[in-house]
């Protein structure tokens, strides 16, 4: 017995098409397949909990890989209006960051599954789908215990490979591959960027306020203000969270430069160095930077700037010291290594390629099979660019497959 639509993934994307297939065809049937024992277990720790569920300036900027994420969000209602609807009121930060008035990711989701439920949508939870068969007038899912639906219509709503804790290993992105589908190559997209664990030698645990810029080799790619945090092998923070994307781009050409004095120019920071040295003469070099970093990177800096004992005195310095001391702080490099693994991941760069799906969010090689969500090759920036993507996406597929089922 064939059904309507079975959405595989009750994530974002796939709990948006949801909704959206009912709310256009009010009788198709849908049914939501979901690996987990419960849907939504990701919007759950989204936002640090607090789901930041979308933003209020959404620019093709803000999104990465061969889909043009932006233009297809510009076709669905606003975030701010699918929530309206199931009476989700929302507010929004000095970031332009939308996010639930409670402040609580689990609003967001309770207030999903209760219009999903007064619209009829059957869930199917420990449902891992492992294949997709062809049959007469549709297809049928089969799960990884041997159970098997059958629908005219499937929905791939799976998500990328992000946070693999919560249901997502890019196995559907991979059954698609395997089916012919051109796919781009994943990488962690808003995530840390692994350095030599020499290189940020005695920083792990720093937090420090800059501007950052991404460079291959001298090509200048991209720079946000924001904080820098290091651990023991990586650097994170938002700012570089959004410079995750380029090592998927750009390999290990990728350097990421911090300038440690954002709000001073290179002149003034020359002056105001110069004349600590001149008034410390007399100290330890590990004291030159006291009062302008915090400890640990105030050391970094200077054994990085003069490579001498710390123990020297400052009066030691050459005349051209706080030039080179300058430098550094406003460019200070590091050589990407790789991405951090997919658990710190927040998203995924890569998935089935914008040549295979139609503005509706339609297959193009195989009728009646619709995508949306982060199984599909776009990244947004960090700052409810994903969860927009997803809902907006999941409304578009959601809608559009419902509507064929008429035609
Ligand atoms: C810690 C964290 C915090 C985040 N915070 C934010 C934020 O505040 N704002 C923002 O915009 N974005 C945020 N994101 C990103 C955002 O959550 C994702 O981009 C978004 O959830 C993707 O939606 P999706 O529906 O495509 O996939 P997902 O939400 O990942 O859902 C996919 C679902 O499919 C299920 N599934 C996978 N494979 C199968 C299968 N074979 N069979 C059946 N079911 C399957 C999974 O279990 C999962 O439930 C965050 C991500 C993480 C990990």
């Amino acid at each position: 017995m064939l059904g309507d639509i079975i959405i595989i993934g009750g994530g974002a994307s796939g709990l948006a098409a949801a909704v959206s297939a009912k709310l256009a065809v009010p009788s198709a049937d849908v049914i939501v397949c979901e690996r987990l024992d419960r849907v939504g277990k990701k919007i759950l720790s989204t936002g640090n909990g607090r789901c930041n569920l979308s933003n209020r300036s959404i620019s093709p900027e803000n999104y990465h890989g061969s889909v043009d994420a932006a233009a297809f969000i510009g076709a669905a209602p606003p975030a701010e209006d699918f929530f309206a609807d199931m009476g989700v009121l929302v507010t929004s930060d000095e970031a332009g960051r939308i996010y639930p008035h409670s402040n609580a990711a689990s609003t967001v989701l309770n207030a999903l599954r209760m219009k999903l439920s007064s619209l009829g949508v059957r869930e199917e939870c420990g449902f891992e789908v492992r294949g997709i068969e062809n049959v007469k007038g549709g297809y049928t899912v089969v799960s990884a215990d041997g159970r098997r639906l059958s629908a005219r219509r499937i929905i791939a709503a799976a998500g990328g490979c992000a946070a693999p804790s919560a249901g997502t290993d890019g196995s559907l992105m991979r059954l698609f591959r395997d089916r012919g589908y051109s796919t781009a190559k994943v990488f962690p997209a808003v995530a840390p960027l692994r350095v030599d664990p020499g290189d940020v030698k005695g920083l792990k645990g720093i937090r420090a306020k800059c501007r950052i810029t991404a460079y291959s080799g001298e090509k200048k790619l991209r720079s946000e203000a924001g904080e820098i945090q290091f651990t023991e092998n990586s650097l994170s923070g938002i700012c570089v969270f959004n410079m995750a994307y380029l090592f998927g781009q750009y390999g290990p050409a990728l350097t990421i430069s911090a300038d440690l004095a954002p709000d001073m120019g290179s002149r003034e920071l020359t002056s105001y160095l110069r004349g600590i040295a001149g008034q410390r003469s007399g100290e330890k070099l590990e004291e030159l930077l006291t009062g302008m970093f915090q400890k640990n990177l105030a050391v970094y800096l200077v054994k990085r700037a003069f490579r001498r004992p710390l123990t020297d005195n400052i009066s030691a310095l050459g005349k051209d010291s706080s030039e080179v001391l300058t430098g550094l702080i406003k460019d200070c490099r590091f050589s990407i290594t790789g991405a951090a693994p997919w658990q710190s991941a927040q998203s995924t760069l890569g998935g089935i390629s914008a040549s295979e799906i139609t503005p509706q969010l339609a297959s193009k090689r195989d009728k009646g099979i619709y995508f949306c969500g982060e199984i599909l090759d776009t990244a947004g920036d960090c700052g409810g660019y994903n969860l927009q993507w997803a809902w907006s996406s999941g409304y578009i597929a959601g809608k559009n497959c419902a509507l064929s089922l008429k035609g």
